[in-house]
């Protein structure tokens, strides 16, 4: 299957799920496609993300056109980052990625503290995601395997989290039996794990789904 059919695929299953997709073929397109839904003035925030990196995302939402809830700004308190992380829960569109989509339409995300994936289930009125083609699979056994695999073993290295995964580049449990297999470091990065299948709410959830490869 090439990209652009898995690519048709999912996004068919993401809007029989009430999410709104967008494809757009190449990284550069991304930051026009995020541009279009959002309104000057908007109060916006992010998740963790490499992808939005990549995509001159961040660098958007510094334009100045917006109010962005910035927890990247250096010399941050915990306490500073954790007001960020509730003021969020309020923005008009909250921005982050997607460790897996599936071919039938779900959102798997795996989070540290789980202020991302909290975000993305309520509370802002828009949630965009910008998804890579790399992060499409087929199920859920799939993205289990690809966050204990990929997703997190990289996000550890970049965040330099003292795992297993860091250190080994898989997760001590990606043969385990459950999803919620694995380390007990205090730095574990896999503490809490969402999917997200039909939306009560149509159109909250926006996905933009690249056909590049984007993040981890
Ligand atoms: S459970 Fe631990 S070892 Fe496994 S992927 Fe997560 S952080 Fe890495």
């Amino acid at each position: 299957m090439t990209v652009r059919e898995r690519i048709e695929i999912a996004a068919a299953a993401l809007r029989k799920n009430n999410m709104d997709v967008y494809c757009v073929d190449t990284k550069e397109q991304v930051a026009a496609q995020v541009a279009a839904l959002l309104h000057e003035g908007d109060t916006v925030a992010v998740g963790g993300s490499q992808s939005l990196d990549e995509t001159g995302v961040i660098d958007l939402l510094r334009s100045g056109d917006y109010r962005f809830l910035d927890r990247y700004v250096p010399g941050l308190t915990r306490e500073q980052l954790r007001e960020i992380y509730v003021e969020s829960f309020s923005a008009d569109a909250y921005l982050c990625s997607s460790n897996a989509v599936t071919l039938r339409g779900e959102l798997y995300n795996v989070d540290g503290n789980a202020n991302r994936v909290a975000a993305m289930c309520f509370g802002p009125r828009s949630v965009i995601l910008v998804v890579g083609c790399n992060k499409l699979v087929a199920d859920l056994d799939e993205a289990a395997q690809r966050v204990k695999t990929a997703a997190a073993p990289l996000n550890t290295k970049r965040l330099h989290c003292a795992t297993y995964c860091e250190e080994k580049g898989v997760c001590m449990a990606a043969d385990g039996e459950f999803c919620t297999d694995g380390c007990a470091s205090p730095a574990r990065i896999c503490c809490t794990y969402v999917t997200m299948g039909y939306q009560r709410e149509a159109h909250r959830i926006k996905v933009i789904l690249v056909g590049e490869p984007l993040g981890f």
